[in-house]
Order: structure tokens, then C-alpha cells, then sequence
């Protein structure tokens, strides 16, 4: 039985350019920049449902929900 690696490690799904962990391991994955900036929970259904936001808002956005997220992260597999 292997350890499985942090979230941080392993690599992050393409378009991903920054993450925010919630308390149970789930990621607030943010992709995009400048005025289309998209966020999506792994955890959960919350996201920017195909809307984009300037960046300031979707990281915003992303690390509030990151904070108070308690959803489980969906298995990969
Ligand atoms: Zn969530």
C-alpha cells in the first residue's frame, strides 16, 4: 500500500493555473486569466458554470469557497 500524494504533488489537470485547497482536500481549481478567468470545486458543484470573471473576482470567489468548502473530493478513478 502506497501513500497517496499530496494534492499539491501531483500533477494539475490542463488549464489549471492556480488551486486553493479546502479543509478536506478538495482543490478550487482556477483556470484562464485577466478577464476570462474560470473556477471550478472539485468537491462540489460550485463553479463559474462556463462564465468567466476577471481574475481578481475568480480568485476571490475561489478561495472563499476554498475556505468553507466541506464537500470530499470526487475519486479520480
Ligand atoms: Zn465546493
Amino acid at each position: 500500500m502506497t501513500t497517496p500524494l499530496p494534492v499539491f504533488a501531483e500533477p494539475w489537470p490542463e488549464g489549471v493555473t492556480h488551486r486553493y485547497l479546502t479543509h478536506v482536500g478538495a482543490t478550487v481549481d482556477v483556470t484562464g486569466g485577466g478577464d476570462r478567468t474560470g473556477y471550478r470545486c472539485t468537491g462540489c458543484i460550485y463553479g463559474s458554470s462556463g462564465q468567466y470573471w476577471h481574475e481578481n473576482v475568480a480568485h476571490e470567489r475561489a478561495q472563499a469557497h476554498a475556505e468553507k468548502c466541506l464537500a470530499l473530493p470526487r475519486p479520480t478513478q
